[in-house]
């Protein structure tokens, strides 16, 4: 794939792709690439990326059902927040996929992927974080903190899993 959507293409060292299943029960959406994801060209393989192998398979998760991918598909130097026209840029790849794939639940990871999802903003994680909410008839939507947050706390991660967990074994 080739995209010069935004600015974020000058810096980029490549598009970092979704990657998993082609035709997943459930997507992880997070905000946008770090310099391992940049190097590698694969969403969450850094320290993030191994906390959330740990939620995938508490989940109960295979590697047929589930799909990682991000907001913004290119990493914003030095790590900043993707910006709102990168965002925007953005949406199209975001949306194709999503349309591509068809995931019956998309769980955003953290306050900008939730955004993102609901479309509006949202004051904090605390009060939507491990609930369900039947977006449309196209999926479900389950926001969680990001994996980066637990990795700055150590909090006890299973107890926001513990609705999607229920709600996948239906
Ligand atoms: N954090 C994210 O939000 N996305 C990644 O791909 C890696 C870390």
């Amino acid at each position: 794939m080739e995209c010069k959507g935004c600015k974020l293409h000058e810096t980029r060292t490549q598009i970092v792709m979704p990657r998993g299943s082609r035709n997943p029960q459930v997507v992880f959406i997070g905000e946008a690439p770090g310099e391992n994801e940049d190097i590698q060209g694969k969403p969450f393989v850094g320290r993030a990326g191994k906390l959330l192998d740990e939620w995938i398979t508490y989940l109960g998760l295979n590697e047929n059902d589930y799909a990682i991918t991000n907001v913004v598909w290119c990493r914003p130097p030095k790590n900043r927040y993707p910006e709102q026209d990168e965002i925007s840029a953005c949406q199209k790849n975001v949306l194709t996929y999503f349309l591509d794939v068809k995931p019956s639940f998309v769980v955003p990871l953290g306050k900008l992927a939730t955004e993102f999802m609901l479309d509006t903003r949202i004051r904090s994680m605390t009060s939507h974080a491990g609930e369900i909410l039947v977006i449309d008839k196209f999926f479900k939507l389950c926001p969680l903190f990001h994996p980066a947050y637990f990795l700055r706390n150590h909090g006890d991660w299973k107890p926001m899993l513990e609705n999607l967990k229920k709600e996948l074994k239906k």
